[in-house]
Order: C-alpha cells, then structure tokens, then sequence
C-alpha cells in the first residue's frame, strides 16, 4: 500500500509509525522524496480539515510543555485524539534547540490516542513551517481532531503558528515584565486567549497580570491589527484566563473558553474565512519562495549577482536599481529559454 493508504487505514502502532514515515518524506529535500510526497499529500487532502487547529506560544520556561501535557491528557479523557507539532526555528540558526533536547511531555508521548512530532530541523523559518504545515494535514487525514502546534515564544514563529490554526492561546507568567514583552513584539495582538499559567505562585500577581492584560487587549480589539485575518472584535473579544499547568487546574474553564470561541467563529462564518485566507496565504508564500528559488539559481543572475551584491555593498549602485537589473537579467533570460 502507499503512504497515504497505510496513513488512512492503519491503526494503533502501525498508523504511528505510516504517519512518521509520511512526515520524513516530506521533510526530505530530495526532489523525487518531493514529488512523492506532493502527490501523497494531494490523497490526503480530502480527508485533512476537520481538526481544530490550536497554536500554543509562550517563552521558553513558561511551562508550555506543562500545559500541552496535561491538556493534551484531559482531552484524551473526553475521547479526543491529540497531534502536537512545533515550529522552533532555532534549531537551524543555533544548532540547539530552544525546546531543548530532554524528554518532554513524558505521559503524553507514550499515549496511543497521541501523536507527537518535534520540530523539522534546518532551513529557514519558511520551509520550518511549511513542513509544520504539511505534518499537520497527514495528523488530521488520520484522524486526530484536535492539532497542537507548539511554537518556542522568541519572534517569527508565532506569526507562521497564527496562519496555520483556528486559534491562538498565549501563555504568560503572572509578572508584569514578562507582558509587556509580549506586547513589544505584536505577539499579544495575535492571541485569541491569553493564560496566565503558573498562577498557583502567585494568585494576588496573576490577578494584577489578568487586569493588565485584558486592558491592552481592550485596546488592540479598538484599532485591529494589520495584516492578521482577525475575527470580528464585535464577537469574540480576547480573553484572559488562570491557570496552574502543574497542578493541572484551570483546564475545564480553557477549553470551555476554546470551545466557545470554536462554535462562535463556526457559526459566523470567521472560521471558513480564516482558512481560506490561510490557504490563498500559503499558496502565495509558496510561489514566493519558488520564484526565489528560481531566480537564484538562474545561470545570468549567479552571472551577474557578485558584482551586484559588492557593488550595492560598497555604496556605488543603489538597491533599487541593482534587483531591477537582476530582475530584468532573469526575465530575459527566462523568456529566451521558453522561446519568447
Ligand atoms: P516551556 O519551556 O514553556 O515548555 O516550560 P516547561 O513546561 O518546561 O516548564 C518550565 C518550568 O515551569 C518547569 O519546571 C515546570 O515544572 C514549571 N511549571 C510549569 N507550569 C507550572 C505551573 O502551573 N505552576 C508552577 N509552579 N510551575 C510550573
């Protein structure tokens, strides 16, 4: 049978171990791994999309883990199947990975009703997360409902975790500093749900940060954010809710908050809408990084780029006029070469 074949029909074991193989095709950069793995991924693509998509983000230390695995656990409970999948860039720019080595979500990892997957290794945070984006779909055609997708809290990969999931939950520490970091980087505008998680150390501090924190949502809700397919402020404002990961308390309250948010974007047509902005988004940034691709390697731009890049470089050609030759050079060539 074929991969997408051994993904759909196996089960237990068998179904984990089709899944992981599908995943590692399209993680291999080999161009015939490629085709195999596109012409998989268009078999699957009619039984992928049920899942609700969750994006969970926070900083290192936040207790990420903490929390995946006691949510993770609890929704097994009540007869789900789990994928968690993460997006750490840092793996490739670092050589070490922010999520760290060590064995985590211990309980969750070794549960038959879960599917845990770290994140690809190398190359840029694009390609990070279209393979994030791709392991996603082979977890849904599964058969798991509800995807995980776990992103390390330090900057880009929150906006690429946003444009893959239904939702976007936040996690914060009952401190002040931490917040405003947050809210520096525009990460706290993408949060549908932000949690203070933690909140078992200090109750009076995760009240104070609860205030806060529902204040500077009050204000990104009145101008929007740019460039982020946001639901209607009108319907779902942001929430800020407690919790204590390690002791496992505050989770019946989040997903009844998660659950909420899923029926109200359902009904109002916001989720259908995310998606597809989701999906048109992709096929763009795909092309882009095709034609990118395209364009480096074209033999009269490798030509003529040297001296470009050194000549830009050294404050005797403007940019603008130097990526309007290299353009020009790539057109002619490619119109030469297609017989135009
Ligand atoms: P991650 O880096 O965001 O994945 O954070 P971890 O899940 O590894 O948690 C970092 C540390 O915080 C660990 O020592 C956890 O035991 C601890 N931790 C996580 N959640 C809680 C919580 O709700 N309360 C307390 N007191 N500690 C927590």
């Amino acid at each position: 049978m074929n991969h997408a074949g051994q993904v759909l029909t196996a089960r237990g074991p068998a179904q984990r171990r089709a899944i992981a193989k599908a995943i590692t095709l399209l993680e291999s950069t080999r161009a015939d791994h490629r085709a195999q793995g596109d012409e998989m991924l268009t078999a699957l693509l009619p039984h992928t999309g049920r899942s609700f998509r969750i994006a969970i983000s926070g900083v290192p230390g936040v207790g990420k883990s903490t929390f995946i695995e006691v949510l993770g656990l609890f929704l097994i409970e009540r007869g789900h199947r789990v994928a968690v999948l993460t997006i750490d860039p840092s793996s490739s720019v670092s050589g070490g990975s922010i999520l760290g080595d060590k064995t985590r979500m211990e309980k969750l990892s070794v549960h038959e009703q879960a599917y845990i997957r770290p994140s690809p290794s190398g190359g840029t945070l694009g390609g990070v997360a279209e393979k994030t984006r791709e392991a996603m779909l082979v977890c849904e055609a599964a058969g798991y409902d509800i995807v995980i997708v776990e992103t390390v809290g330090v900057g880009q990969s929150e906006t690429a975790a946003a444009g893959m999931t239904d939702m976007f939950v936040l996690l914060q520490l009952p401190n002040a500093g931490d917040d405003l970091q947050a809210i520096k980087k525009g990460v706290m505008e993408l949060a549908d749900l932000v949690v203070i998680n933690k909140a078992d150390l200090d109750a009076d501090a995760a009240t104070r940060a609860r205030a806060q924190i529902t204040s500077a949502l009050r204000i990104f809700g009145q101008h929007g954010h740019p460039g982020h397919a946001r639901h209607d402020q009108s319907v779902w404002q942001a929430q800020v809710l407690q919790l204590s990961a390690l002791r496992g308390e505050g989770l019946a309250p989040f997903w009844d908050a998660v659950s909420r948010f899923r029926e109200i974007q359902q009904a109002n047509g916001g989720w259908a809408e995310r998606r597809r902005q989701q999906a048109l988004g992709w096929m763009w940034e795909r092309i882009d990084a095709g034609l990118k691709r395209h364009f480096r390697q074209h033999p009269r731009v490798r030509q003529l780029l040297p001296q470009m890049l050194a000549d830009v470089g050294g404050g005797r050609l403007p940019a603008s006029t130097a990526a309007r030759r290299l353009v020009q050079a790539w057109q002619d060539g490619a119109s030469q070469a297609s017989g135009g």
